[in-house]
């Protein structure tokens, strides 16, 4: 094993890279390992509107190169390697990424979340082309037209209430009778005139590839196996989102819903020297600034527990 690390960064979307533009420029010399697929969920999407200081907005993938050029800029040394295996239980600890390990005083957890889809091979072609995980990044570019949620839990309720100020008219598909979202939600969604339901219904099929776009949805009756076609312009999937910390489960504590609990207020989680930012401790807000935001508290943090502890 080489020398010990002051920070490793586990991730790279845009909290990851932001706790390497802070940590490299206060001198820490930060390793990231960014995945085998660098850029996080915001490689999967076309237009990002709501990232402050692009007026005309900026396509994802080309925000992700751009906040990676500036943490390379300061020295920010980046390994295209999926974190496999992390040992918090000595100190340094240790971040291992299949047969390379690596020694680190701090380690900044950002691998963020991944929403999960309905495992069409047309909805992920389809994806950033007309269907889309996140109302409020792409929901502006389906105004007026007919817009398709689906999933019956308090995400869905929320894209659909969303999607309603903007669009004509938003189909909520459930594969239930009986939605699973709070009480309160499904009476908003309920009283909603632009809000339609349309139970025990699966999605089947996508349309249309071949035009690179989303003109329709078959869905298919759970009940009766009866098939649909639908036209839609947009096809918001909203079936939950699955944090990634699959390698960090006996690790540092995590919620019942497996993200990484921390202190609120913080990045801070139950190992000291251990902190998390981005989706991966965010259930609530799951949007680029905002894990921006939290990835800047942890190389700040990181930064005060390498001075307090190890007196750099
Ligand atoms: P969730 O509560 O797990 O709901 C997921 C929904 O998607 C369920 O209705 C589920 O159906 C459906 N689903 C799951 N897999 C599916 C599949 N393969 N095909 C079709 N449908 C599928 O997830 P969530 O809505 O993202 O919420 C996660 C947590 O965050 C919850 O605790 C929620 O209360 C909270 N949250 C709160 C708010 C709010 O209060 N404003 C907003 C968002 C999220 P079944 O019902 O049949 O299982």
């Amino acid at each position: 094993m080489a020398t010990t690390r002051k920070v490793i960064i586990i991730g790279s979307g845009p909290a990851g890279y932001t706790a390497a533009i802070y940590a490299a420029r206060a001198n820490l010399a930060p390793l990231m390992l960014t995945g085998v697929q660098a850029g996080g969920q915001l490689t999967l999407t076309t237009l990002v509107e709501n990232y402050p200081g692009f007026v005309e907005g900026i396509q994802g993938p080309e925000l992700m190169e751009t906040m990676r050029a500036q943490a390379g800029r300061f020295g920010t040394e980046m390994l295209a390697e999926d974190a496999t295996a992390v040992d918090f239980s000595r100190r340094p600890f240790v971040v291992r990424a299949g047969a390379q390990a690596f020694e680190s005083h701090t380690v900044i957890i950002a691998t963020g979340a991944s929403a999960k889809l309905v495992g069409l091979p047309a909805e992920s072609k389809l994806m950033g082309r007309g269907v889309s995980t996140c109302a409020t990044c792409d929901g502006f570019f389906f105004k007026d037209q007919n817009i398709m949620v689906v999933g019956g839990g308090d995400s869905a309720m929320e894209e659909a209430l969303y999607l309603a100020r903007l669009g004509r008219k938003v189909e909520v598909v459930h594969r239930r009778d009986a939605l699973r979202a709070s009480k309160i939600m499904q009476e908003r969604a309920f009283k909603n005139p632009k809000i339609e339901f349309v139970w025990n219904s699966a999605l089947d099929d996508v349309f249309d590839v071949a035009q690179g776009k989303v003109t329709g949805v078959r869905l298919r009756n759970l009940k009766t196996g009866a098939t649909a076609e639908h036209p839609v312009d947009g096809l918001f999937i909203a079936i939950g989102h699955q944090p990634n910390t699959q390698i960090f489960r006996g690790q540092v504590e995590l919620l019942p819903n497996e993200y990484v609990k921390v202190t609120p207020g913080t990045t801070r989680t139950s190992v000291p020297g251990v902190f998390a930012a981005g989706d991966v401790q965010d259930h609530t807000y799951r949007q680029a600034v905002t894990a921006a935001g939290t990835g800047c508290m942890a190389a700040l943090e990181a930064e005060r527990y390498l001075e307090a502890t190890q007196g750099h």
